[in-house]
């Protein structure tokens, strides 16, 4: 369970709302957040360094409401909540709740609100490349999380040369592995790796066939799915030396949720011949 620091009901006068009348007159909200980070150190130090300052947490969520005007709280609350993770690097997730005492519903309620929980998320993805210039496609692929607010790259494996897998008649793979954080949920993760491989045209010649650029997802914190389209745990990395190589480099005691087995120890039973070249 994580320390948290709690804001409830900081007053802000602003402009959001469905009706013409919400926008030109503004109204009052109130906003309330649990904020999730360690605060053990600060708790040691005393220090304000070593903690998140509450103070500046509210300015900054003044400023925001006020400088920004939404229809919907539910999007103030959701752009909001992606304001303070991306400025604030200590805080790991929040609660989020914006109420409305005073919308225009026409009937007595006390308030109207809505509340979300948001936070980084841990994933780790397996880089491949057997067409053109291999190093820059996998390079390219590392940069556009690089340059992305909702990604946060914490470590990239060295790149292996590989033969390829499945579809033996085509040039070699360059694989590599990478850890990144992210705010985006597994299946926007999806949509946005597959946005990349459009980018540098990759073009599907069959399964396992050559391509640019090939992200996959082989964990996405320790959840289990089992959608159509998106499978996580990645279903066949246990069986891909040249997978479980580079992952070995930074997770080697990452253990797998279904297998339950750590990457070191799946590496060293990996059925079949090698891939690996160097
Ligand atoms: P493999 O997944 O066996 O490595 P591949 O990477 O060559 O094969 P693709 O053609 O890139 O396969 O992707 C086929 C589909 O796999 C994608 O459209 C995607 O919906 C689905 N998929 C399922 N699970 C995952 C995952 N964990 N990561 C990426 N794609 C996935
Ligand atoms: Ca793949
Ligand atoms: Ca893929």
């Amino acid at each position: 369970m994580m320390d948290k620091i709690s804001i409830k009901r900081l007053e802000v006068f602003a402009n959001h709302g469905v009706l013409k009348e919400e926008r030109e007159l503004g109204q009052k909200f109130y906003v309330s957040c649990n904020l999730y980070l360690d605060i053990r150190k600060a708790g040691k130090t005393d220090s304000l360094e070593d903690t998140v300052d509450y103070g500046k947490v509210c300015f900054r969520m003044t400023r925001f409401l006020t400088e920004h005007v939404y229809k919907l709280i539910e999007t103030a609350a959701e752009e909001l909540a992606n304001e303070l993770l991306y400025t604030i690097p200590q805080i790991t997730s929040l609660d989020l709740e914006i109420e409305k005492p005073w919308a225009p519903v026409g009937l007595p309620l006390e308030t109207v609100s809505v509340c979300i929980s948001r936070g980084w998320h841990e994933a780790y993805i397996a880089l491949g490349s057997n067409l053109g210039d291999k190093e820059a496609y996998l390079k390219h692929g590392i940069q556009s999380m690089e340059q992305s607010k909702d990604f946060r790259v914490k470590s990239v494996s060295s790149f292996l040369t590989t033969r390829p897998y499945g579809m033996k008649e085509q040039d070699n793979f360059l694989n590599g592995c990478m850890k990144v954080e992210t705010l985006l949920m597994p299946e926007e993760l999806l949509d946005f790796l597959q946005g990349v491989e459009r980018s540098v045209n990759r073009v599907r010649q069959g399964k396992w066939g050559p391509r640019t650029l090939d992200l996959d997802i082989l964990f996405y914190d320790d959840i289990i799915m089992d959608a159509d389209n998106l499978k996580i745990p990645h279903v066949d990395l246990q069986n891909r030396d040249f997978v479980l190589e580079p992952l070995k480099q930074i997770a080697p005691n990452y253990y797998h949720p279904v297998l339950h087995e750590t990457i070191s120890r799946l590496a060293e039973k990996v059925p079949g011949e090698p891939t690996i070249v160097k």
